[in-house]
């Protein structure tokens, strides 16, 4: 059965400091759920989470990582990187890595073979725009983007693969899909991977629903049959809400 997953992406949000306090508060409080709760705190502070989360039920993963193995890439992350501070889950393709910093579907399908092939889980985030919503693209547009960078994948490798839909017109916005859009667009999903491969992998699968998820709607959008959890962005930065949020599942 497919796991349900929590996950906080705190993005670039936190100093040393402020993510031990803030783990402090979530490890402290964390309710018994039947589900993984994950956080991706900043880089320089995923060492340390590490060692602070040891023992409990939270796992820390990584925001993004590149996709060569070591060499002349200033600035990056490798996989062999977050392997050696215990990390073996990284979030790749966020709405604002494809926006800010150019990551292409080419680019993340070379991100997802690359933590694949080092035994790595990946969390991997796709979406439409609003314009494309508007204009009745999105199922085209999320077709193409799970067909560019992850449908080349052996059906083993699926495994290892969570999927996060994040419409970006919901991102940090305060709007939210509706239940019923997310459950439309999460079904969709799974009918695109059982033509892709199977239906044994669409149903095996998780899939989180992320974009402005908070205490206030979180249980009616994971109530929907095929949102298995959320990823939560805004609202995994203040302790009680996260935790509303993990209760809900
Ligand atoms: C995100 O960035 O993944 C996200 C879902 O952000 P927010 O919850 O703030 O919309």
């Amino acid at each position: 059965m497919r796991s349900k997953i929590v996950a906080g992406n705190w993005k670039m949000n936190k100093n040393a400091m402020e993510t031990a306090t803030l783990l402090k508060e979530i490890s402290g409080k964390l309710p018994n759920v039947k589900a993984e709760v994950m956080v991706a705190p900043a880089f320089v502070n995923l060492a340390e989470a590490v060692k602070q989360l040891k023992g409990s039920r939270i796992s820390v993963i990584a925001q993004n990582m590149h996709f060569a193995e070591s060499g002349a890439f200033t600035g990056e992350i490798s996989a062999d990187m977050l392997l050696s501070i215990g990390i073996d889950t990284a979030i790749i393709g966020h709405s604002e890595r494809r926006a800010f910093f150019h990551e292409t579907d080419e680019i993340l399908a070379k991100k997802v073979v690359a933590a694949l092939a080092k035994k790595m889980r990946v969390m991997f985030c796709f979406g439409e725009e609003l314009n494309e919503r508007k204009s009745g693209q999105h199922f085209t547009v999320v077709k193409n983007q799970l067909k560019n960078a992850l449908f080349s994948l052996d059906a083993s490798a699926w495994k290892h693969i969570i999927l996060a839909y994040e419409p970006v017109w919901a991102i940090g916005t305060g709007e939210t899909a509706s239940p019923e859009q997310a459950q439309e667009m999460h079904a969709f999903i799974r009918k695109t991977i059982a033509g892709a491969y199977n239906s044994a992998i669409a149903d095996e699968v998780s899939i989180l629903y992320g974009g402005s998820v908070k205490p206030s709607n979180a249980a009616e959008i994971f109530s929907k049959p095929d949102v298995d959890g959320g990823l939560i962005g805004g609202a995994s930065l203040v302790a009680d809400d996260f935790l509303a949020i993990v209760k809900a599942i």
